[in-house]
């Protein structure tokens, strides 16, 4: 390729991970697709693919990011740069959702975790006076003495993004854990 091109696409792909740089129409569809391919059935089959090569077995994937999953699920529409992404997005935010709220029905009915989902009004760290949904998935009790969990968010300024933390302690025991991601950037 010319020299010409190569610079314009490799500034819209600098663009994708610098926020000072000027995004470009390139930088949009990388950005969409990116997020796109990692949902739907899809996205959701090559999630527990990876959550495997990391040696997570089903259990600990769903405690470790399954929040994560279904809030950027959830906000996927919005956080399409595209018009045309933003049609994937609906359709594959819709799927997502569905298939996860039936795998955590159907590992209550079979009595193997016991999980809800909790949607957590949080404000925008950019903007406070915005509210943004956080859909946390936490088990409905503590698996060691079945006491109640209690969850507690915060976010803080990272070099790469906005990220929340979620601690969860047992209100009887001292069974305690967390969780950390990147908020999307809507938030
Ligand atoms: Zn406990």
């Amino acid at each position: 390729m010319d020299k010409e091109k190569i610079s314009t696409i490799t500034s819209s792909l600098t663009a994708l991970y610098n926020e000072k740089q000027q995004a470009s129409p390139i930088t949009d569809v990388v950005h969409d697709a990116d997020f796109l391919a990692k949902f739907g059935y899809l996205g959701v089959a090559n999630y527990f693919v990876k959550s495997a090569l990391q040696g997570k077995n089903l259990y600990n994937t769903l405690v470790s990011s399954l929040s994560k999953e279904l809030t950027y699920a959830a906000s996927l529409p919005s956080n399409m740069r595209t018009v045309t992404a933003k049609k994937f997005a609906e359709k594959k935010s819709e799927a997502t959702l569905h298939y996860y709220q039936g795998l955590l029905d159907e590992l209550r009915e079979a009595g193997i975790a016991l999980f809800k989902v909790v949607d957590e009004s949080f404000p925008c760290p950019k903007n406070p006076d915005k509210k943004f949904i956080l859909r946390m998935v936490v088990p409905e009790a503590c698996p060691e003495c079945s006491g109640k969990l209690s969850l507690n968010l915060v976010s803080q300024t990272h070099t790469k993004c906005e990220q929340l933390t979620a601690k969860i302690h047992c209100v009887r025991c001292m069974n305690h854990y967390q969780i950390s991601f990147c908020l999307p950037e809507m938030a």
